[in-house]
């Protein structure tokens, strides 16, 4: 099954990818996450993403374009995968159909997690990350059992540095401006499927479990 999140900054994508690829099996490619461990690590492409990821403004195309590309092509992804936060531009989105169409493969599912913008600075700047294994936080909305301590694994939760009310303003103009207009692209694929990601975070995974499995 091959399936694309997607949603602005803070809807829940990377909360409910974290669920839904240990339901269905199949890898979650995140570009974000590409983009952080690169920029970690201190590669050529972590440099180069870090000059845009910091202000909170997308990574151009042709470098995001090129992660995506490599990836599909593992092993893993034969089955199926996740994307997370990839295409975020139309360019991005007719790349990424090329690359299905060279490998003979397709889109089964665009999900579109619904979030009102009002909501999402609170959801962003409570976020806190796992330093070891990655897992999703919220200080209100999703707290550990532990205050900074990952209940997954033990490890040390963070901040990210784009978390910040000023990246965020900057995040969701660039959503607006760049990758809304995808959602009219994937429903003229008649592909786009819309969930409430304001509810719950139990309620959001079983009704796009449910979109996927096609009872819904
Ligand atoms: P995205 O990957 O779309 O940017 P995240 O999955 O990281 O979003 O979620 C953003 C923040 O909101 C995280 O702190 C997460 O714990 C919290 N969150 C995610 N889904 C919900 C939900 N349904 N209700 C309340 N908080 C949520
Ligand atoms: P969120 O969904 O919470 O905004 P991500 O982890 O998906 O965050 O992305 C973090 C940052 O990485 C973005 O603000 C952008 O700078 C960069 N990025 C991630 N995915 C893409 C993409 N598909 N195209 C361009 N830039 C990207
Ligand atoms: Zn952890």
């Amino acid at each position: 099954m091959n399936i694309l999140f997607m949603g602005p900054p803070g809807a829940g994508k990377g909360t409910q990818a974290e669920r839904i690829v240990e339901e269905f099996d199949i890898p979650h490619i995140s570009t974000g996450d590409a983009f952080r461990l690169a920029m970690k690590q201190g590669t050529p492409l972590g440099q180069k993403a870090k000059e845009y990821v910091d202000q909170g403004l997308l990574v151009p195309d042709d470098v995001t374009n090129g992660i995506v590309r490599e990836r599909l092509q593992q092993d893993d992804c034969a089955a199926g995968f996740l994307l997370d936060g990839f295409p975020r531009t139309i360019s991005q989105a007719e790349a990424l159909d090329e690359m299905l169409a060279g490998m003979n493969r397709k889109l089964d599912h665009v999900i579109n997690l619904k979030v009102d913008r009002s909501l999402l600075l609170a959801r962003l700047t409570g976020r806190r990350i796992c330093k070891s294994c990655g897992s999703t936080y919220h200080v209100l909305f999703n707290p550990p059992v532990e205050e900074g301590v990952c209940a997954k694994c033990g490890g040390e939760l963070y901040q990210r540095s784009d978390d910040t009310e000023e990246k965020v303003g900057t995040r969701l103009d660039e959503y607006i401006s760049k990758t809304a207009p995808l959602l009219a692209y994937y429903d003229k694929q008649d592909l786009l499927r819309e969930v409430d990601g304001e509810k719950e975070i139990d309620t959001v995974t079983a009704e796009i479990a449910d979109c996927l499995r096609g009872t819904e």
